[in-house]
């Protein structure tokens, strides 16, 4: 059984590196971040007591453009997650076929321990201990698991007083008023909506017929609740960190908003049966959204899932040896390179406002955004299709070809 984000992330490349007849030394490239940064943070907190952090930057490729990523914060947060995240943006980008590159941070930290001026300086001191590596044409990061358009304008802030520039372009999730983008913070959602949607209308299956179960009810799970109402599903279950609620006839999502802001969990939802967060994954639903947590589906809990799509919001929320079970059960998977990209979509947006000055409006952002999912779908179909395997084998090979031809192109390697 594979433990570690980095470790599933291999053995999926290597399953599609098999696929693409990739040589050894060449697959090296796809396993094996081109730069690893790993800093110690000092903190002073508060209380004048002084607190040690690691902090990471991991840069994995940049054949195609600047490296992107988000920054996490979190306890588990190490550089073994942090490098399969890295590698997984990368193939995100070529996914979507956005001229950037993959890379991914974190602090290895429990930001809900820290007060707001703590965690202002411990973003500034991410910046000041990776500033010499960072930058609009170099690498770019963004939000991730607990960082915020506000540590975000902490963190152009401080990389544009080292820097002594004006750096509108050198992250992105930056808040409105500060070189943000509209349609940024529903972006995840956005995109993954227009992925299922048409995956539907592909398998000639109404949305109003659909009944969804989502597992963590935040910023992505949430957003895409209000969008799957909106076009007719019934949500069915939804879950956060506190437990789940189900309702066969549908949940109220203007009333779990409420109930969520007043009480800080929607299990305090009326007129629905309270369930365990594993029932929420397991509950009768045609698809299942997670969108919380990685390893969230395994080889425990895998056979009791009655969806027939899973749509992957969060990062790696299913397992290899769980994935290979899915597919025999004919369970569609979207994977998360896919789903989830109209995040890193819309960053790319950002950036290039950024870099042009230019400033879009929602409605343009939208504009801009269904194109680039919907053939990123269709291109992720067709691959699957070719080679005869899952949608994530598919994205795999669609992202690897991508970045293999440029990495060509540009001379890193001999042709074939
Ligand atoms: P968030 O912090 O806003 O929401 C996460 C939700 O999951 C919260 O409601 C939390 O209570 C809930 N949760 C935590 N543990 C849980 C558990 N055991 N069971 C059920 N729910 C639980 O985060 P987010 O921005 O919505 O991101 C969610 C996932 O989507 C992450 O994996 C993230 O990497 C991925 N993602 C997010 C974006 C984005 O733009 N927000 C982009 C790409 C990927």
């Amino acid at each position: 059984m594979l433990t570690t984000p980095y470790e599933r992330f291999v053995q999926n490349m290597r399953t599609a590196a098999a696929l693409l007849h990739i040589p050894e030394d060449e697959l090296r490239f796809f396993l094996e971040p081109q730069y690893i940064h790993e800093k110690t943070i000092a903190l002073t907190k508060d209380s004048g007591e002084a607190v040690y952090y690691p902090a990471f930057r991991v840069q994995f490729n940049n054949a195609r453009g600047p490296f992107k990523g988000g920054i996490r914060f979190h306890p588990d947060a190490d550089m073994n997650e942090v490098k399969a995240l890295a590698a997984l943006m990368a193939i995100k980008t070529a996914v979507v076929n956005v001229p950037l590159g993959g890379g991914k941070g974190g602090v290895q930290c429990d930001p809900k321990q820290l007060t707001i001026t703590e965690l202002e300086r411990l973003s500034r001191a991410y910046i000041s201990a990776f500033a010499e590596h960072l930058g609009a044409l170099r690498d770019c990061p963004a939000p991730d698991v607990n960082t915020t358009p506000q540590i975000m304008a902490w963190m152009r802030d401080e990389y544009e007083k080292i820097t002594d520039t004006f750096a509108p372009a050198m992250i992105t999730g930056k808040p409105l008023s500060y070189g943000g983008s509209h349609g940024r913070g529903t972006a995840t959602a956005q995109g993954g909506f227009y992925v299922l949607e048409e995956l539907l209308r592909s398998l000639g299956r109404d949305m109003r017929n659909e009944r969804i179960a989502i597992q963590g009810y935040g910023n992505a799970g949430m957003h895409l609740a209000h969008m799957l109402c909106k076009a007719g599903a019934t949500i069915v279950a939804v879950s956060d960190s506190t437990g789940g609620v189900y309702c066969s006839t549908g949940l109220d999502v203007h009333e779990l908003d409420r109930v969520k802001k007043e009480n800080g969990s929607v299990v305090y939802i009326r007129n629905a049966q309270r369930v365990s967060n594993e029932e929420v994954l397991t509950c009768d639903c045609t698809i299942l959204v997670p969108a919380a947590l990685d390893n969230a589906i395994h080889a425990g809990n895998v056979q009791a899932i009655t969806a027939s799509i899973i749509l992957e919001l969060a990062n790696g929320p299913v397992s290899p040896e769980a994935d290979s079970i899915l597919e025999q059960n004919q369970c569609i998977v979207v994977p998360d390179v896919l789903a989830n990209a109209g995040g890193v979509t819309v960053s790319y947006f950002e950036w290039s406002q950024g870099l042009s000055g230019e400033m879009w409006s929602e409605q343009e952002v939208l504009n801009r955004l269904q194109p680039i999912m919907l053939t990123a779908l269709r291109d992720v179909q067709n691959m699957a299709h070719s080679h005869s395997v899952s949608l994530r084998t598919g994205a795999l090979l669609l992202g690897i070809s991508r970045i293999r031809e440029t990495m060509h192109v540009r001379g890193w390697f001999r042709k074939d």
